[in-house]
């Protein structure tokens, strides 16, 4: 490939104690509890909004909060308070545009400096110390400095630039779960009832859309996935749609990324097209929007001074430095196939997040928080949720600042003070 070189003076924005970029459930934990430790933090989102995946791409319900307190249990109870959470049958689910607004309030009232549509593109490095970050945004090429540096951009492109080494997807053939660009539809008759999940094994919808087959004499329609979803959203007749799944694409690679996206919406028109055509609780329905993302489940896995291991999940492995209580399956959308793994393959056992899985090997005053943590193919399937990713950005946010107070790196950081400090905090383990 030919190359150019790049040689030039960037201005220098801001100092900063913490700097977190990515604003999605592990951004938000990370940048709220940095700044209530009393460091000054900046957050950085390519988007306009807060939530990554919550908001950019749809995802509901909020899966493994119950077990956390801290900043997702306050998420949930101000949902909650404005009366904008919803459920399918267990489920918890809330209002997308709420979740963005609570978002931005929770970080205005904790002093959090937010720098909206702003693209990160390099990590300052010296000498194998994160020292800040260059961004790209309206007002051109920037660098902002940090004391400490988190990644929760979902894909650890902060780390990867910084140089920490990753894995990605299963370690025989490293191919990663597949994409999903989510809808919203309204104006339904239907809205999954999760209290059927045991009895269709999960399958509500597929079911209807099966009967819908044998009523018609259509031909057998999968839509790309045998377990497809429709989940209730709070106000009536509305919910977001997961079924549309893009395989072999590269999450990484922005060419795969763009064909995904194009995919995905191919995708997503035919199974509106068929819902309104073919199932008659479909047929005034409308569909609202696609994520402005698609959902990405899996790519870079940073490689942390402690590896989360199936074994930790199988043996519900407890450490002294464990963060939080992970108690979410192993739920594998097959990179190759059209189901998803049995969630009770794996019979895993509440286990705990080790503080470690946070820290980066080789590169100091980073850290990592949300679905690209260090562990193995089987473990990011589990950890990946978001009441999780919330958990582990509060780890990071408090460790960054304990850091700070005591004049260590994350990496010489005892995680007993992370935990110590999180359960003042209100957060359980
Ligand atoms: C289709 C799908 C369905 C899912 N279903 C559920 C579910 O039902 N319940 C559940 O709890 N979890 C679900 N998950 C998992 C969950 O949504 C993710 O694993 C979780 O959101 C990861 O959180 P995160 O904070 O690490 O990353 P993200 O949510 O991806 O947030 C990353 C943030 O960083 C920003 N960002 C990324 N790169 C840059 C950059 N270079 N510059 C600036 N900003 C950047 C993004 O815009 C985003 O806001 C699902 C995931 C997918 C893909």
């Amino acid at each position: 490939m030919n190359t150019y070189t790049e040689t030039r003076e960037i201005p220098i924005f801001g100092y900063y104690d913490v700097i977190v970029v990515g604003g999605g459930p592990a951004g938000v934990g990370s940048a709220l509890s940095a700044s209530r430790g009393g460091k000054k933090t900046l957050l950085i989102e390519q988007y306009g909004f807060l939530g990554g995946m919550w908001t950019a791409g749809l995802v509901n319900p909020l899966f493994d909060y119950e077990n956390k307190g801290g900043i997702v249990q306050e998420i949930v109870n101000r949902i909650n308070d404005l009366g904008m959470n919803s459920s399918s049958g267990q489920m918890y689910t809330f209002d997308i545009e709420t979740m963005k607004l609570l978002l931005d309030r929770m970080m205005i009232q904790s002093s959090v400096d937010l720098l909206f549509h702003t693209y990160f593109a390099d990590t300052i490095v010296d000498n194998k110390v994160a020292k800040g970050v260059l961004v790209e945004n309206k007002s051109g090429r920037q660098a902002y400095m940090g004391k400490i540096i988190i990644d929760c951009t979902g894909d650890g492109d902060v780390a990867a630039r910084a140089g920490a080494s990753y894995k990605i997807g299963r370690d025989h053939d490293g191919a990663v779960q597949p994409m999903t660009l989510m809808f919203k539809m309204s104006n339904m008759d239907y809205v999954q009832n999760y209290n059927n999940f045991p009895a269709l094994n999960g399958n509500e919808l597929y079911f209807l859309m099966k009967q819908a087959v044998e009523r018609e004499g259509l031909p057998d329609y999968q839509f790309n996935f045998t377990r497809p979803c429709m989940l209730r959203l709070p106000g009536s007749h509305t919910g977001v749609c997961q079924m549309t799944h893009v395989r072999g694409r590269n999450p990484l690679d922005a060419w795969d990324l763009s064909k995904a996206e194009i995919e995905g919406r191919e995708l997503v028109y035919d199974a509106v097209t068929y819902f309104k055509k073919y199932l008659p609780q479909f047929k005034d329905a409308q569909l609202d929007q696609t994520g402005a993302h698609i959902g990405i489940r899996e790519s870079r896995r940073i490689t942390g001074e402690y590896e989360i291991t199936l074994k930790d999940m199988l043996e519900g492995a407890r450490f002294s430095d464990g963060i939080c209580i992970c108690k979410f399956g192993v739920d594998i959308h097959q990179p190759d196939g059209n189901g998803q793994e049995e969630i009770i393959r794996y019979p895993i056992k509440p286990y705990h997040i080790s503080y470690r899985s946070l820290v980066p090997k080789y590169i100091d005053h980073l850290l990592v928080a949300g679905r690209c943590i260090s562990g193995c193919f089987e473990a990011h399937a589990s950890y990946r949720v978001t009441g999780d990713c919330v958990a582990m950005g509060q780890a990071a946010g408090t460790a960054a600042a304990l850091c700070l107070d005591t004049n260590r790196s994350p990496r010489e950081l005892d995680g007993k003070l992370v935990v110590e400090q999180m359960r003042k905090d209100g957060a359980l383990q």
